[in-house]
């Protein structure tokens, strides 16, 4: 029996209301009477439920679809501007326990050459990343209680927090490690940890489980339910995601709205971010051997839906897409983006030419992290290196509070202003430097409040004269 505020995984991603869901859009996917008021309630900005979302995700009128599209990208402007959040994904381990049938690190790959970062190897991946111009990270480990146990990811956590190199600092990490306990999650919320990230892969149960056929992640139960876990020790940014491609996009999308619905009506606050990858050709994996694979418009429309039915969730879209899918779907309400990623454990700091297969999957977009914040720049977006929320204790249902009181732009929007301008000074080569300038100068003078856009002026005169680390 469906019951959204159940603790049990199977009553809250009921796969009968899933099934019911899908019917019921496919029989209106033409009923454009309905289309139009779901459509109209969209406009409100308070989001639509996954009966009302599935029913536009089923639609093919192109008109409609043009619709939706241009109010995703209303409201990403109305609660996220032209922000849009840089970060980095930093693998620790690829020992792995699992035997996930899509993904490299499964433990009978017993060719590809399994790494796991010593704390003086974390130190030289987090330079490299600093030098960059990074300053958030989501770290990365296979699931394996002897070698990647909770007490070392913590002990990491600590390490990349205690270093800075030149003007460097890692401001914000995001974790996405394997289901653990609530008494691990705590341990982890005490560590300062930004969001818990972790993917549901398929929200259908079948699948799920012949996907996941050995070790601790089978058990889809505990997987499904590791958000409320997470919340109950004390974590209120939870980031969630389907691994497109494995299932039908249409039940993992119902599936996706239907654990954000739940998240909301139990703990009172829905997921901080949603990511959107699709599977990539890694190591041993062939993704044309799972046929539900999506193309770019499918992935489009499912952006800008997320972005229509939850106005308040982040959208993440990582380097497994291209430049050019990036670029389709920015409008639609991403608001960030990894940037300069390697997939493979130490692939930071090492030599370029250096052999190495430990890499998760192949990236799409591989290019430097200033060619990607040159190109935001250049299409218009802030590139922001801002962590200000999650510092300021600005999380949970605080961080939504300021979304939905539309206070960005006194707020989000000079510190990323701020941020991107420390990322001028100290990384961007001329041409970046010299966008970015103008861009700051422009966009300073869109802050509403007075007194916040003098502060930020000053700040942002301050940074050039080589002080850091401002935020409102
Ligand atoms: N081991 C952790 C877990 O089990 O949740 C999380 C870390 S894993 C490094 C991060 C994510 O990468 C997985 O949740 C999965 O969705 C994704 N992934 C795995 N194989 C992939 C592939 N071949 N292509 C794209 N993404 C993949």
């Amino acid at each position: 029996m469906y019951d959204v505020k159940s603790l049990k995984a199977e009553e809250f991603i009921s796969d009968e209301e899933i099934k019911y869901t899908l019917k019921y859009a496919q029989d209106n996917k033409d009923n454009l009477e309905l289309i139009d008021r779901i459509i109209e309630k969209a406009k409100l900005r308070k989001g639509l439920d996954h009966r009302e979302a599935s029913v536009l995700l089923a639609c093919e009128d192109k008109e409609k679809i043009e619709q939706i599209y241009e109010l995703a990208h209303q409201i990403k402007q109305d609660f996220y501007g032209n922000r849009i959040v840089m970060f980095a994904p930093l693998y620790l381990s690829n020992y792995c326990v699992n035997g996930c049938v899509y993904c490299p690190y499964h433990a009978k790959n017993k060719h590809i050459a399994r790494k796991k970062l010593t704390q003086e190897q974390i130190k030289a991946e987090v330079i490299a990343l600093q030098d960059m111009g990074h300053k958030r990270l989501a770290i990365e480990a296979g699931e394996d209680p002897v070698n990647n146990p909770i007490e070392y990811i913590l002990e990491s956590i600590k390490t990349i927090y205690s270093i800075n190199h030149k003007n460097g600092a890692i401001r914000r990490v995001n974790v996405n490690i394997a289901a653990t306990t609530v008494e691990n999650y705590r341990k982890l919320k005490e560590a300062g940890i930004g969001t818990y990230i972790l993917f549901q892969e398929t929200y259908c149960k079948e699948a799920y489980e012949n996907l996941h056929p050995t070790g601790p992640k089978h058990d889809y139960a505990y997987h499904t339910e590791a958000m409320d876990r997470a919340m109950e020790g004390g974590i209120d940014d939870v980031g969630l995601g389907v691994l497109f491609g494995l299932e039908m996009y249409k039940y993992e999308f119902a599936g996706l709205l239907m654990h954000a619905e739940h998240l909301e009506a139990v703990h009172g606050v829905g997921p901080h971010t949603i990511s959107v990858p699709r599977i990539k050709r890694a190591d041993d994996i062939d993704p044309d051997m799972f046929d539900n694979g999506i193309d770019d418009e499918i992935f489009a429309k499912i952006c800008a839906l997320i972005r229509v039915s939850v106005p308040y969730t982040g959208m993440i879209i990582s380097t497994r897409e291209s430049q050019k899918v990036r670029e389709k779907v920015l409008p639609l309400g991403v608001s960030q983006i990894s940037g300069a990623s390697r997939t493979s454990v130490g692939g930071y700091a090492k030599h370029e030419m250096e052999e190495d297969n430990s890499a998760q999957f192949d990236v799409s977009d591989t290019r430097t992290l200033d060619e990607v914040v040159n190109w935001l720049m250049k299409l218009g977006y802030i590139p922001s290196f801002c962590t200000a929320c999650y510092r300021e204790g600005r999380t949970g249902d605080r961080f939504m509070a300021l979304c939905k009181n539309m206070q960005i732009l006194n707020c989000c929007h000079p510190n990323a202003l701020m941020t991107l301008k420390e990322y001028l000074e100290d990384y961007a080569n001329e041409e970046t430097k010299k966008i970015g300038l103008e861009l700051i100068d422009k966009e300073l003078e869109k802050i509403p409040n007075p007194k916040v856009k003098q502060t930020a002026y000053e700040y942002i005169h301050d940074i050039g004269e080589g002080k850091r680390d401002f935020r409102f």
